[in-house]
């Protein structure tokens, strides 16, 4: 998709630093980091937010959390937990228009969300 960065991280034409691959999904470090581990899941497909999910991307997002779930055994931060984060249009405050979810661990975080 033209001018969706995220699409052009996946591409490579714009750099991250990707901390996991496969073919369906990339992770990245997030460049205003929240939390000692936040990183950004971010399925290949040019998928605007769970407003854009079909039946189809049923098994795309099972990955994402167990990429989620790998991620934190790897990082060891599995035991004390971490949040996986969603945003969809402007009251969560999507800012990326290309679906992504939000890994974070290394602190404690409040409940309910701001
Ligand atoms: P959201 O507000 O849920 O759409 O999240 C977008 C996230 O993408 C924010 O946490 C940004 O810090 C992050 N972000 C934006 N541009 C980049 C980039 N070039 N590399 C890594 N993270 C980015
Ligand atoms: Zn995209």
């Amino acid at each position: 998709m033209d001018n969706c960065i995220f699409c052009k991280i996946i591409e490579g034409t714009i750099p991250a630093k990707k901390v996991y691959e496969d073919e369906e999904i990339v992770a990245i470090e997030d460049i205003k980091p929240e939390a000692p581990h936040h990183l950004l899941l971010i399925p290949k497909k040019h998928i605007v937010n769970a407003l854009d999910l079909t039946p189809a991307d049923d098994a795309l997002v099972g990955r994402v959390y167990r990429v989620a779930a790998s991620l934190a055994r790897e990082r060891g931060v599995d035991e004390r937990g971490f949040r996986i984060v969603q945003n969809t249009n402007a009251d969560a405050g999507q800012s990326v228009f290309h679906i992504h979810f939000h890994f974070l661990a290394g602190r404690h975080m409040a409940w309910p969300p701001g």
